[in-house]
């Protein structure tokens, strides 16, 4: 099974690839992570990474492409992915095709998780972490036992500013301008599926499952 998973930050489509990682038996492929070990790890596209990041620079689409080309070239993959978080542009669709196309492979669906605005604000907006020791927290659906402070070190938890409503609206706005080229791409290629990703964890699990069963094979 080959899925690229799109959505909104805070949709929680990172918790139903891990979900779906172990169901399927298949790697997630975040560029996140792959960022993070290429530089822990100093690979030459990991220190080429660094270079950018140092100077607060975003790290260049062919930067982010090498990586994504590498891991998909591991053996790891070989029976199938969920990529989280990349492609974000139809600039990075068009190469992730041709990177599969030179080993053989297709995706075999795009997933857009679909939440309200209001949903968006409540998830993010209730993200509480602790500058100490980086414990995470949900005011709503994770709290700290300890209330306004952190329950393993007793700091008092801070939001972040990118987490306030405000910047939250920002955020969702310039996501849904870069990617909207990006669901009518895939739309065109009768690749996309559209998933409700509001209400549970398992009940939206249970429609993505729902989805993903057919190829769960390939
Ligand atoms: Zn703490």
């Amino acid at each position: 099974m080959r899925v690229v998973f799109l959505g909104a930050p805070g949709v929680g489509k990172g918790t139903q690839a891990d979900r779906v990682t172990s169901k399927f038996n298949i790697v997630k492929i975040s560029t996140g992570d792959l960022l993070r070990e290429a530089v822990r790890n100093q690979t030459p596209l990991g220190r080429e990474a660094k270079s950018y990041m140092d100077q607060g620079k975003l790290v260049p689409d062919s930067v982010v492409i090498g990586l994504v080309r590498n891991k998909l070239a591991d053996p790891s993959s070989r029976n199938g992915f969920v990529l989280d978080g990349f492609p974000r542009t139809v600039a990075q669709a068009e190469e992730l095709g041709k990177v599969l196309a030179s080993t053989h492979r297709q995706l075999d669906r795009v997933v857009n998780f679909q939440v309200s605005r209001e949903d968006v604000i409540k998830r993010l907006s209730g993200r509480r972490s602790c500058p100490k020791c980086q414990a995470t927290f949900h005011a709503d659906f994770a709290p700290s036992k300890k209330g306004a402070a952190c329950d393993r070190c007793g700091e008092t938890l801070v939001q972040r500013s990118d987490d306030r409503p405000e910047a939250i609206e920002t955020r969702l706005k310039v996501y849904e301008e870069q990617t909207a080229p990006l669901i009518r791409y895939y739309r065109d290629q009768q690749l996309l599926s559209e998933l409700d990703g509001s209400g549970p964890v398992e009940a939206v699990f249970e429609a993505l499952s729902k989805v993903l069963t057919p190829y769960g094979t390939t």
